[in-house]
C-alpha cells in the first residue's frame, strides 16, 4: 500500500483509548471519539424513520406551543433534530464542536433538501463562534454526557444561558442513568438506539463512567465514553446556572407516566 492511501485510510477508523480505557474520562476526548468510521454508522445506529416516529412531534410541539422560532442545535450530530425541525418551518443554526459531525449533517440535510447553517463550536466556549441570541437552545441525543468535569458542565450550561434570549428556553435530554447505577442496565432500545441490527450497551458502569460498546452488522465495535448523569443532579445544575422553571418528561410522556423511562427530557425556562 502507498502511504499515501496508508494516511487516508488508517486514522479515521480507529478509535484510541490506550491500554486503559476505562481511565479515559476526558471532556475533550469527543471529538476523537467520532472518527469517521463511526459517525458513518451512526446513521444505522439511530434509525431515522423509527427514530422520528417514536418521538413524534414531541420536539415541535414543546417549541410551538410556547412561540419559539429561533433554535440553536448545539449537538447536531449527523444533523437528525437540526433536518426535523428546519423542515417543519424553524429557523435552525447547528452548531458542533465536531467538524466530522458537521460534514456528514450537511450531507444529510442535502439528501433531505434542506441547507443546514453550520457553525463549529465547543459548548464551553460557544458564544466566541455563535453569534446572535436564540428562542430556544437543543441539546439532545444523550449529548450533555460528554462532559467528564463539573466545571465543564457548568460554563456549558451558562454558556447556553448566555446564548439565550431573556425568555429563552433550553431542551436537554439525557440517558436514564440513575436506572442503570442503581439497578443495572436493560433497555427496550426503544427511543434513540432504535437501529436493530446495532446492538448497544454498557461494558463498564461506575460512578464516574459509562462505557458504551457499539456492535455493528460487519462486527465492527465502537465505543463511547460517558459521565454519568443522575437526574437530580442535572437539574440542580441548571437551576444554579439560572433557569427558573423545569419540566422534566420520561421518554416522551409526563414524568411519572413513564415507569423507569430510559430517556429524560429537561425543559428549563430562563424565566
Ligand atoms: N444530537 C445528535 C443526535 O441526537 O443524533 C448527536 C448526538 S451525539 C451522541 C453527541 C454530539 O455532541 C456529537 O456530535 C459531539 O460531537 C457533540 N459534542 C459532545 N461534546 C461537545 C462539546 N463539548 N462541544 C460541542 N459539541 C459536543
Amino acid at each position: 500500500m502507498a502511504d499515501s492511501e496508508r494516511t487516508i485510510f488508517a486514522p479515521d477508523d480507529q478509535q484510541d483509548y490506550g491500554d486503559n480505557p476505562t481511565e479515559v474520562r476526558e471532556t475533550d476526548k469527543y471529538v476523537e471519539e467520532y472518527v469517521r468510521g463511526f459517525v458513518e454508522k451512526w446513521d444505522e445506529l439511530i434509525d431515522w424513520e423509527q427514530r422520528a416516529k417514536s418521538e413524534g412531534r414531541f420536539f415541535i410541539d414543546v417549541l410551538k406551543a410556547r412561540g419559539k422560532q429561533t433554535i440553536l442545535d448545539v449537538s447536531t450530530g449527523t444533523g437528525f433534530h437540526s433536518i426535523q425541525l428546519l423542515k417543519a418551518g424553524f429557523d435552525v443554526t447547528s452548531a458542533d464542536g465536531s467538524a466530522e459531525m458537521l460534514g456528514k449533517a450537511f450531507e444529510n440535510g442535502r439528501d433531505h433538501n434542506v441547507v443546514i447553517k453550520t457553525v463549529h463550536a465547543d459548548w464551553r466556549w460557544l458564544n466566541r463562534d455563535v453569534h446572535g441570541k436564540f428562542d430556544a437552545i437543543i441539546c439532545l441525543g444523550n449529548s450533555f454526557t460528554h462532559l467528564f468535569d463539573e466545571n465543564d458542565r457548568r460554563r456549558a450550561l451558562a454558556e447556553f444561558y448566555a446564548a439565550l434570549k431573556h425568555d429563552g428556553i433550553l431542551i436537554l435530554d439525557q440517558r436514564n442513568y440513575d436506572k442503570i447505577l442503581d439497578d443495572g442496565f436493560s433497555s427496550k432500545h426503544k427511543y434513540y438506539y432504535c437501529g436493530d441490527k446495532v446492538t448497544a450497551e454498557p461494558v463498564h458502569i461506575d460512578e464516574g463512567l459509562a462505557r458504551f460498546e457499539y456492535t455493528f452488522p460487519d462486527g465492527s465495535k465502537h465505543n463511547l465514553n460517558m459521565f454519568p448523569l443522575r437526574k437530580d443532579y442535572v437539574r440542580g445544575l441548571l437551576r444554579d446556572v439560572g433557569f427558573q422553571q423545569f419540566h422534566s418528561y420520561g421518554d416522551f410522556q409526563e414524568e411519572g407516566e413513564e415507569k423507569d423511562p430510559d430517556f429524560f427530557i429537561h425543559v428549563a425556562e430562563k424565566s
